[in-house]
């Protein structure tokens, strides 16, 4: 393709959205590099499917601008979705036809030869799919994997996907992220929403997390947690009486919870370890268990942190 390399795979500009006089989406930036994962995650109706949608030109933005793979895909649609393999949210599809006659349809659509033919073949075996069966016949679950299969089956260069595990079982689910994995091996870039927290960061390098049309935070996956304060636990030996005010005196210590018999705490700890380390020292201390928080606390904090802002900005108001 005739774009250039240097232009990320997805560079999108102050995108904003609205349906009638609601605003899906407020204005987004964001920039996807060639060759990475990148995670989009959001709770129900946070404008991630808005926003893939203007990507492939499927809906107009009121403004802003997007650029995938140095193409303007409002200018260039056919260029655009050329080099992408697209999962759309929701999946419509001829019912009354065979899996594999669906299949055929689309790699024919797109020009595709016989690895194309071949390499569909295979999905449907990875994914246990029987192509023989009719659409209308297969469950939800299995539909998602004929969309599944139909965005990987012609490599492209880019992946959209819109909640590509979503229906799946636990095992297929693993199989999609093996996909996912094995396309950013062979130099693909992979987009894909998200409200499952734990499959962004077994396979994203990157991701963004979008609130009400808003982006609320970007960075590497592994970045995004190790920024973070650490969790601990202390048990106490038995019959010990912790002072907790002795704890709630440090700066950046917060006390999580206290257990009924109050032998064991949990901490957040965002300030000086050894402050906490020397009050610790000075009670028969069982245990101590230590840990970093995974993406979906990091996810829960923002929309703790949110809700409390909202809700004093709302209490400030009355
Ligand atoms: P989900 O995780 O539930 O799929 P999402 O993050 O993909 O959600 P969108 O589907 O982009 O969210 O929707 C963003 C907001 O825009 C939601 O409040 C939704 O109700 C609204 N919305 C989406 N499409 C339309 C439409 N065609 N007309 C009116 N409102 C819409």
């Amino acid at each position: 393709m005739n774009d250039k390399e240097s232009d990320p795979a997805i560079h999108v500009n102050n995108l904003s959205k609205s349906y009638g006089s609601f605003l899906a989406l407020k204005g987004i930036d964001l920039i996807v590099n060639r060759g990475e994962v990148f995670g989009f995650l959001g709770p129900n109706g946070a404008g991630k499917t808005t926003a893939i949608r203007c990507m492939l030109d499927l809906i107009r933005p009121d403004a802003g601008t997007v650029s995938v793979l140095g193409k303007d895909p409002q200018s260039d649609p056919v260029a655009v979705r050329e080099y992408c393999g697209y999962l759309p949210g929701e999946l419509r599809l001829d019912e009354n036809i065979s899996v594999n006659s669906v299949l055929e349809f689309l790699r024919e659509l797109r020009g595709g030869g016989e690895n194309c033919h071949i390499r569909a073949k295979e999905l449907a075996d990875r994914l246990d799919l029987n192509v023989k069966s009719k659409i209308k016949n297969l469950s939800k679950g299995n539909k998602q994997k004929v969309g599944i299969i139909a965005a990987f089956m012609h490599c492209p260069d880019l992946l959209l996907l819109d909640e590509p595990t979503s229906g799946l079982d636990p095992l297929i689910q693993q199989t999609v992220l093996e996909m996912v994995k094995e396309s950013r091996r062979s130099g693909a870039t992979v987009f894909f929403s998200s409200h499952v927290l734990a499959e962004v960061q077994a396979v994203a390098d990157r991701v963004a997390i979008i609130r009400e049309g808003q982006i609320v935070e970007v960075g590497e996956t592994s970045s995004l947690l190790s920024g973070r304060a650490w969790k601990m636990k202390v048990m106490f030996a038995e019959n010990t009486v912790m002072r907790t005010e002795e704890i709630e005196a440090l700066s950046g210590i917060l006390l999580d919870e206290v257990s009924s018999d109050g032998r064991e705490l949990k901490l957040i700890v965002d300030g000086e370890m050894d402050e906490l380390i020397k009050v610790l020292a000075g009670y028969h201390v069982e245990s101590i268990e230590t840990g970093r928080p995974d993406l979906e606390e990091v996810f829960l904090s923002y929309y703790g942190k949110v809700r409390e802002r909202d809700h004093l900005g709302k209490k400030g108001n009355e």
